[in-house]
């Protein structure tokens, strides 16, 4: 393990240890506050200089097999071409303008084109520049739908337990309470359910009973088929199915009209479960559904929130009050909408869903043995997510330098170490970075 990896800023600071550094980083270090860590204790992060398809170029000269494409977004790898010169065509006559009193084709022929390509009648777009914001809006969108449709005053949701929807206020107050980062400010969020996921009839009949009787449920928000930041979990398409049936279910007054079904795929979207969608895999169509991520491939932060036909009709009205009032200041963002088409255009010309069943098949192969390890509680693999659920917990940030030393980027979320490759991967890349999964779990080096 290369020592400075390991030595916690305060020491940096005290040694001087960052005198091999760049100067950016010397300058910066002292007034950049990084998400999600203890700035003084944290392992410094290492300097990148460039990127390509999946690998991370490091100032020291090293390559690293990035294993986790930059939070999950670069799902064509980096540097892809056809995304740069999208993005370089859009920068020249119209990097952005607003979408107040404007158009541009960009997003148009977006909203346009995942009309078409997600399931049903998800056919209005609005566009953000986060998948938290994107989140929000949906909940915003059935609040009011609930207002503007049937003159309810509806503000609860239902969210699963082991769920993530984002690190805003709403959005934390939708996440699992105590493992989703923000058990910390549980007196600032408005009280919401969050459930075991139906997983079982019984936890179906209860879902169901909740539904029925609470009217002031608005929606229900779940992470399709895979719960990621709540460490890869995964379930199967009846749990869909079942949340579905839920909210479609009559209520006790005998009203046919349940909760909204909010699908967040701001992980799972565009292939990450080995289908285009979440919902495609089990054939569930929610009434408003989350994209991000890999919307924008790692190029530009983009995200979007789709709506239904029925909700949508909810919001056309001659009535003013009925209009959304949501309107973030890069909404529909130019370049990030033409680096979406031409994502878009990736996924029709390039065998995206084989060679995410490759990755699939490959990652099952090299991890699914180590199941029969003691340590090792549970391996899981879909689509291109590869997780192995350690029995024990063991030191994050030794794990991390420990990886980056066998020269792989991946970072264990709690005891899972998990990999979401580029799904442009070569397989040589891929079986570094399931050797290296195979070795920690194996060997278990911190
Ligand atoms: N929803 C899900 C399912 C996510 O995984 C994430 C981020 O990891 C978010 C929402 C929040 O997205 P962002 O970090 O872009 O705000």
């Amino acid at each position: 393990m290369d020592g400075s990896e390991r030595r916690s800023h305060a020491a940096l600071a005290e040694d001087g240890a960052t005198a091999e550094k760049p100067n950016w980083y010397r300058e910066g270090l002292p007034h950049i506050w990084l998400p999600y860590a203890q700035m003084k204790t944290m392992t410094p992060p290492i300097p990148a200089v460039a990127t390509r398809g999946s690998t991370l170029q490091l100032d020291d000269g090293r390559r690293l097999v990035d294993g986790v494409g930059a939070w999950w977004t670069a799902a064509h790898g980096y540097n892809h071409p056809h995304l740069l010169d999208a993005a370089r065509a859009q920068l020249e006559p119209m990097p952005h303008i607003m979408l107040g009193g404007l158009a541009h084709e960009q997003a148009y022929r977006l909203a346009a084109r995942l009309a078409a390509l997600t399931p049903g009648d998800l056919g209005r777009a609005f566009f953000s520049e986060s998948g938290s914001v994107a989140v929000e809006v949906a909940l915003k969108i059935a609040v009011q739908y609930w207002r503007n449709a049937h003159g309810q005053t509806r503000s609860k949701f239902v969210a699963f337990l082991g769920g993530y929807h984002g690190d805003t206020f709403a959005t934390m107050a939708v996440c699992d309470p105590d493992e989703g980062m923000h058990s910390l400010f549980q007196g600032s969020l408005a009280p919401q359910h969050i459930l075991p996921l139906p997983d079982t009839p019984a936890r179906h009949d209860a879902l169901e009973r909740l539904l029925a009787e609470d009217q002031s449920i608005a929606g229900v928000i779940v992470e399709p088929l895979i719960q990621g930041a709540g460490g890869m979990r995964m379930h199967d398409v009846e749990t869909l199915r079942r949340i579905r049936a839920a909210c479609d279910a009559p209520t006790a007054a005998g009203e046919r009209q349940g909760p909204l079904l909010i699908f967040d795929e701001v992980f799972t979207g565009f292939g990450r479960t080995g289908e285009m969608f979440a919902a495609d895999a089990a054939g569930v169509t929610p009434d408003i559904m989350t994209l991000g991520k890999a919307l924008s491939g790692g190029v530009t932060p983009l995200a979007a929130t789709l709506a239904s036909a029925r909700v949508y009709a909810a919001f056309h009205d001659d009535d003013p009050d009925k209009a959304l009032m949501h309107g973030p200041t890069y909404t529909g963002h130019a370049v990030g909408c033409a680096v979406a088409n031409a994502g878009l255009d990736l996924f029709e010309r390039e065998p995206r869903l084989a060679q995410i069943r490759a990755i699939e098949a490959q990652c099952r192969a090299a991890l699914a043995p180590l199941e029969a390890l003691e340590q090792v509680a549970a391996v899981r693999v879909r689509g291109a997510v590869a997780a192995i659920e350690m029995a024990e917990a063991f030191d994050i940030e030794a794990a991390r330098a420990w990886f980056i030393a066998q020269g792989a980027f991946i970072r264990p979320l709690g005891q899972v170490v998990y990999i979401t490759p580029a799904y442009t991967i070569e397989p040589d890349e891929l079986a570094a970075l399931t050797t290296a999964m195979r070795r920690f779990a194996e060997e278990r080096p911190v």
